[in-house]
């Protein structure tokens, strides 16, 4: 995900790192995420198909402009993840310790994000994950939790 860089902040407000740069394009995800919504790009060429995160206006597996928008079920596996104790840039400083988190979507793309809720010792590689989302000034924001599921196995 995109963060935002201080020129990119606005009207004096305080400078905070964890805002998407939204634009014509992006704002379809970011609408639906505001609903609760995590959005995928899927590709329509037959032979390829694949679907895709960050979002992107080609498919970047074999560059076809036939890419739709699609809902994913939110179900993800944990990759890898690193346990960020310091992090100077607001409003992450006040979040430490967090978990930051490569996650596998069950539909395929590989996604960065974060893991909440879950202790060091808890987190297991391709853990079960669900994806929830967090307020962040005018954004939802999707993060992971650990499903009920993944927590008693
Ligand atoms: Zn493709």
């Amino acid at each position: 995900m995109g963060l935002g860089g201080p020129e990119g902040a606005t009207g004096g407000a305080a400078v905070r790192f964890d805002l998407p740069e939204v634009d014509a394009f992006t704002r379809t995800y970011w609408d639906a995420a505001a609903e609760g919504r995590l959005l995928l790009r899927r590709c329509g060429v037959a032979a390829c198909g694949r679907a895709h995160h960050y979002p992107r206006e080609f498919c970047p597996y074999c560059w076809s402009e036939d890419v739709r928008w699609e809902e994913a079920a939110g179900h993800a596996t944990l990759y890898t993840w690193s346990v960020v104790h310091r992090n100077d840039l607001p409003p992450f400083g006040e979040r430490t310790p967090y978990v930051a988190a490569v996650v596998d979507l069950v539909e395929g793309p590989r996604m960065m994000s974060e893991v909440l809720g879950c202790r060091e010792g808890e987190l297991r590689v391709g853990m079960g994950l669900e994806v929830v989302f967090r307020e962040a000034g005018e954004f939802r924001v999707p993060v992971f939790r650990a499903r009920e599921d993944a927590v008693r196995a």
